[in-house]
């Protein structure tokens, strides 16, 4: 799996995560690449629907998606806008406003402030600016040694170092909270 800041150009970047499909695909096998788990409970027993887009968990009974309790939550928002998004907010050497941000992106400017906003919270909740080490509860993107925007969920506070001094999107998977739930496009 080739990770986000292995790409040297958005054109390279695009031609990798060429559709919707492709991206959900890769945001699947990071989120779930120790197995399915619930998005609210954690527990592992967990059904998946036939149209492959819904689970139910055994445990607690509650229905949620593959973007349940993840920064792409309670938007419907193309995984492939996120990822673009990322890519660009990542890179942007100077820094990037939320107008430029939804240009680039080709949506609307509520939607680049609503995802810029989410974005940048994921970032200082999973470290310093965007770079140094990264520490974040529960869950965050990136990880160990060569991962550092892989997605994942783990249990307890973990430490990622990325590993460029790029500055790099640790928190992908982390949590929504606060004042980036709100407002919803
Ligand atoms: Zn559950």
């Amino acid at each position: 799996m080739q990770l986000f800041t292995e790409f040297e150009s958005l054109i390279d970047f695009l031609a990798y995560f060429k559709d919707e499909d492709t991206c959900k695909a890769y945001f699947e096998q990071i989120r779930f690449k120790d197995g399915l788990f619930c998005a609210h409970c954690g527990h592992k027993k967990v059904h998946r629907f036939t149209d492959g887009k819904r689970f139910r968990c055994y445990s607690c009974k509650k229905d949620f998606t593959l973007r349940t309790g993840t920064i792409f939550g309670e938007s419907k928002i193309p995984f492939q806008k996120w990822f673009i998004a990322i890519y660009i907010l990542t890179t942007a050497k100077k820094g990037i406003s939320s107008v430029e941000l939804a240009k680039k992106v080709g949506v609307t400017q509520k939607t680049g402030w609503f995802m810029d906003h989410r974005l940048r919270e994921a970032m200082t909740q999973g470290g310093e600016k965007l770079n140094g080490d990264i520490e974040a509860d529960e869950t965050y993107i990136g990880g160990k040694e060569k991962t550092s925007i892989g997605i994942s969920a783990r249990k307890g506070r973990t430490v990622a170092t990325p590993r460029r001094k790029r500055p790099s999107l640790d928190s992908l998977n982390a949590k929504a909270t606060s004042k980036c739930m709100s407002p919803r496009p």
